[in-house]
This record gives C-alpha cells, sequence and structure tokens, in this order.
C-alpha cells in the first residue's frame, strides 16, 4: 500500500529549497526557514549582480552560522576564459569554495549565451577551456549545477511562446528574447553542447538548473535521464512548465515523476536580499531590512506550500495565468504522488546528490 500526504502534513514534511540566491549577511531568513523545517542550498552565480567574492564570504559566514540547514554552491569566473591561467585560477577558486564547505559548482548561461572570443565566437560550455575544470569536479566527485541556455520559448516568436510569463518577461525584455537575435547559438545547440560534456565525462554528477533547459518537453528530460545516469535537474523557475504539460498530459506528468523521482529536486530560484533588490548594494525597497525579509519568507513559504501541495496532494491550487491563450485556467488539480516519491523531490534527492558528496569529509 502506498502512503500519501495529505495537505495538513505540510510543516512538518522535511524539505529542501535546492536552488536559491542568498544576497545578505542577515541570518533572519535563515532562521525562520529553520524553524518551519525548512533547508536552503544558496547558488553562487557568475552575473554581475554581485561579485562571486561577495556571495562567497555570505555563503561562507552563513553555512559556518548554520552548517545543518544553509548550504551553498560555489561558482569560478569564466569571464576569465581568455586568461592563459584560467584553468588553474578556476581549479584553485573551486578548492578554496571546497576547503569552506562549498557542495558542489556552478556554472552559468554566460557560457553559451555572452562571452565571445576573439575572433566573435560565442564560448560554449563545451568548449575545451572548460575541460579540466569538468575533469577536476568529475575526478573529485564535486556535484556540477549548470544553467545553460534558456528555456525554449526564448527562441520562439511571442505568439508561440507556450506560458505566459514567458510571454510576458520577453516582450518587456527584448534583449533577451533570441527569437530576435538569430546570430546567437540556438537552443539546440545550448542543448546539444550540455549533452556533449554529459558524454565526454559519464562520471560527472551534473545537475541542469531549471529542469536542464528542456522544460518545454518531459519527454526530452526522459530521454537524457535514460542515457545519463548522473544527470539530474531542478525544478528551480520552472514550475509554470509543470503546470502546462500537467493541463495537456495529466498522467504522463504522473509517469514522469513517478519513474524518475529520484532524478528531480526542489528549488524557487527566488533572490534573498534586505531590501528587494537582487543586489543588495543597490537598494530598491524603502521599508526596513527586517520587515521586508519578514515579508518576503512568509511570501516564499507560502509558494512552497503551493508547489508542495500539487505534488502531494489533489487539492486545487490557484496559478494565475499559466497558457499562452485567452482562457487560460487559473486553478489546477494535484498529481498527488506518494509520500515516499514527494520526499525524494523536495528533500532526499538534494542530501544524496549534494550532500553526501564526498565533500562531506
Ligand atoms: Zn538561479
Amino acid at each position: 500500500m502506498k502512503e500519501y500526504y495529505s495537505p495538513a502534513d505540510f510543516d512538518g514534511a522535511p524539505k529542501y529549497d535546492a536552488h536559491i540566491h542568498y544576497h545578505t549577511f542577515d541570518g533572519l531568513f535563515v532562521r525562520k526557514a529553520a524553524k518551519a523545517g525548512l533547508h536552503l542550498l544558496t547558488v553562487n552565480t557568475n552575473f554581475d549582480i554581485l561579485p562571486i567574492d561577495v556571495q562567497f564570504e555570505i555563503s561562507r559566514s552563513l553555512h559556518l552560522r548554520h552548517p545543518q540547514t544553509f548550504n551553498f554552491l560555489g561558482a569560478f569566473d569564466a569571464t576569465n576564459f581568455a586568461s592563459e591561467t584560467f584553468a588553474d585560477d578556476s581549479v584553485r577558486q573551486i578548492k578554496k569554495c571546497r576547503a569552506a564547505g562549498a557542495r558542489g559548482i556552478k556554472i552559468w548561461k554566460n557560457a553559451g549565451m555572452v562571452l565571445k572570443n576573439e575572433a566573435g565566437q560565442y564560448l560554449m560550455a563545451d568548449d575545451p577551456l572548460f575541460d579540466p575544470i569538468y575533469a577536476f569536479l568529475e575526478k573529485e566527485k564535486i556535484p556540477l549545477l549548470a544553467h545553460l541556455g534558456e528555456p525554449r520559448n526564448c527562441w520562439l516568436p511571442l505568439e508561440r511562446m507556450t506560458t505566459h510569463s514567458d510571454r510576458q518577461y520577453y516582450s518587456k525584455n527584448p534583449q533577451f528574447h533570441m527569437y530576435l537575435h538569430p546570430e546567437t547559438p540556438s537552443c539546440e545547440q545550448q542543448i546539444a553542447a550540455r549533452d556533449r560534456i554529459l558524454e565526454r565525462y559519464p562520471g560527472l554528477i551534473f545537475v541542469g538548473a531549471h529542469l536542464g533547459s528542456m522544460e518545454w518537453s518531459l519527454e526530452e528530460l526522459a530521454n537524457r535521464f535514460d542515457r545519463f545516469p548522473n544527470f539530474y535537474v531542478d525544478l528551480s523557475g520552472r514550475i509554470t512548465h509543470i503546470f502546462e504539460q500537467t493541463f495537456r498530459n495529466r498522467n504522463g506528468v504522473i509517469d514522469f515523476f513517478q519513474t524518475y523521482r529520484d532524478r528531480v529536486m526542489y528549488g524557487l530560484d527566488y533572490f534573498v536580499s534586505p531590501n528587494g533588490s537582487r543586489n543588495w548594494m543597490r537598494p530598491v525597497c524603502k521599508c526596513f531590512p527586517r520587515v521586508y525579509m519578514n515579508w518576503l519568507f512568509g511570501h516564499l513559504y507560502g509558494e512552497i506550500e503551493k508547489h508542495w501541495l500539487f505534488f502531494a496532494t489533489d487539492q486545487v491550487i490557484k496559478t494565475g495565468k499559466v497558457l499562452n491563450t485567452p482562457l487560460s485556467p487559473r486553478y489546477i488539480k494535484g498529481i498527488r504522488l506518494p509520500k515516499d516519491t514527494v520526499d525524494r523531490i523536495f528533500y532526499e534527492n538534494v542530501r544524496r546528490v549534494y550532500l553526501n558528496s564526498n565533500l562531506n569529509g
């Protein structure tokens, strides 16, 4: 007999947010999360929002104060790829992160979408320049979290995008809408570069952020899980795409999560900062940081509860407008996966993939 959760079980259920960006030394949010039984994995990222050295110091400091409930992934600086000492510098940076307790390393979409060599070609994530880094991570069994590419909608015209949120985002940010920039590498090229890394480094523990940028097709994802035994994904920032596929093929979605329950981990992809800005050096909120942080925690915890109810129960939850159609339903019925599956997605897989690696030593 399979066991199932009821909606009232949420507070007591184990929960790990495997993809958050924690951009403040203030531990208030971590303490509130710990009290609520929510563990956090903050992801240092090679973006220009906050220098990776500052992200690292925040992570190290909070991990020291909250070693059980707050963990982090380090990052290396891919923007230095043209330096002759790039590989050595990156490996040194990874060792520094590891010594401070990092549970893995992140590579970001600037590889493939932003960085260009002298000849004006995009530096793809499978460029040989990265080989010493991947080889080191594979040898040391250090997980790699990879945000490569973007949602496929990014390469489609606005009217063909599947979700309302993507359509809104790309209509407001045409600079990131790759359909308008055909000179850049295609969606397929991004995925192909990623797949070549997986082929070349079969022992590398590889987590594809944001459903591995294959959010549009669980069949495509299943195909990669079958081909690459060390490939995992997080759900961060792409739950809407799960809702979209559930509207189309509810049983297929249920089968997918049952079959691949060891490969998927929950994450939200929110920024925690004291003033509402992704970069705490550029405040956008005039309210007191503590007031804001209290509000933010309540808001994010509510989001996590909504997502948990979707996976764990058959309760109807409010989604807002999901589909890129005028009559998009605003509610969805949960897919009620067995308790064991829910716990793997919301907690166990994060522990197994990131925390039980040999970084524990
Ligand atoms: Zn992120």
